[in-house]
């Protein structure tokens, strides 16, 4: 184990600098093009950032209420409402968070106990895995089947215990930009009903959906809803990864308990933006038109690249997009990300550090959440590979 002076052990001894400071770092000093990190480089609204200023003139600049300020509360139960058909009481089943992160590892603080058994499939966003084990958790992977990344649900079945507290689900999912269907929902509820496990549901790219999919939120599902939390992020829809703001939506069994670590984590959060966003919701167009505009950018994106010796693998949701290079190298996708940022100035994710065995499949993930003049360069150097 790892040990520092005076003798203390690491508890995360195998955690690293993410792969994401990692590429990024190394794009900037490379002056590559950087498709590498999830965030857009699109304006946040004038309107919003106006709405943001004007409640900092009038004041709103102190504690908003631990659970978020009622309005956007509200807001946040009309959209879900007309959306997924589900009813979340603004009072007792929403809380605003600092982003999606913060709503995961409060939520596995909240319920996670030591020895008990959380599933996650992977490729996984990175923070699930050592939030768990921080908790005294077991890990448990579940590898997404390629090509498509879904879900083999007799594999999930099997590795049920008497000791599986949690089950993490993503849907549309980051990195593959797979998303669940009505199929995967029914296979979920059977596995759970009868039983007390947990759903962690991580929406936080449910505005980020192509292809007419519906987006599988599991609170149209009511059997699955009352066991589940189910984490939005702002950061995602209004393009404003920086502002950190996110929410849970829990019954109200669930979210009393989340509260509780919630409360001693960050109690609450900016309270203008909150403002803002409760106002900003109220056109809902403000939502409802992001899946056409970042369908138009993957399309964009993947024509430019159709041509190229990479292979594209369907993205139906997200801002990403992977491409298997196997044609092209037999190099690991880590060398090989580095040897794209470093000789053709353009930088991408690999996809195995999102596995516990460093699974590489050959792939690298783009964020196409980007400019059209920055996604023709892109595509104009994959294109000479
Ligand atoms: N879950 C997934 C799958 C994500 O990709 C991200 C952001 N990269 C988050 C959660 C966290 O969202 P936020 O930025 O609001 O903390």
């Amino acid at each position: 184990m790892e040990k520092f002076p005076g003798n203390i052990s690491s508890k995360l001894p195998n955690v690293g600098t993410s792969i994401f400071a990692v590429m990024s770092k190394l794009a900037h000093e490379h002056g590559a093009i950087n498709l590498s990190q999830g965030f857009p480089d699109f304006e946040v609204s004038p309107v919003l950032i106006d709405l943001i200023h004007k409640y900092m003139k009038e004041g709103h600049n102190q504690y908003a209420p631990m659970t978020g300020i009622l309005p956007l509360r509200q807001a946040i139960s009309s959209k879900v409402h007309d959306m997924y058909g589900a009813n979340y009481d603004p009072e007792t089943e929403i809380n605003i968070t600092a982003g999606g992160t913060q709503a995961i590892s409060s939520i596995i603080e909240a319920f996670v106990r030591e020895d008990d058994e959380v599933i996650i499939f992977e490729p996984a966003y990175d923070s699930y895995s050592p939030v768990i084990k921080l908790n005294n958790g077991m890990v448990k992977h579940s590898e997404l089947k390629l090509p498509d990344y879904h879900i083999d649900w007799n594999e999930v079945k099997k590795m049920i215990t008497s000791r599986t507290r949690m089950i993490i689900i993503n849907t549309p999912h980051n990195p593959s930009g797979a998303v669940l269907r009505e199929s995967d929902m029914k296979e979920l509820n059977t596995i759970t009903e009868n039983s007390d496990i947990l759903i962690l549901s991580d929406e936080v790219y449910e505005h980020l959906i192509f292809d007419d999919l519906r987006h599988e939120s599991i609170c149209r599902y009511p059997q699955l809803a009352k066991r589940s939390l189910i984490v939005g992020s702002f950061g995602k829809t209004f393009h404003a990864t920086g502002w950190k703001m996110g929410f849970v939506l829990a019954p109200e069994n669930l979210m009393s308990e989340f509260r509780k670590t919630h409360q001693f984590i960050v109690f609450s959060v900016n309270t203008p933006i909150q403002y803002a966003l409760a106002e900003f919701m109220q056109d809902k167009s403000n939502y409802t038109g992001l899946s056409a505009f970042y369908q138009e950018r993957r399309d964009y994106f993947v024509k430019l690249i159709e041509g190229s010796r990479f292979r594209i693998i369907p993205s139906h949701g997200t801002y990403f997009q992977l491409l298997d290079y196997s044609a092209i190298s037999k190099e690991k996708d880590l060398d090989y990300a580095i040897r794209l940022t470093k000789e053709f100035g353009l930088a991408a994710i690999p996809v195995s550090p999102f596995y516990q065995q460093k699974t590489d499949n050959k792939v690298l993930r783009f964020c196409f959440a980007k400019k059209n003049e920055t996604l023709e360069k892109a595509a104009e150097i994959l294109c000479k590979i």
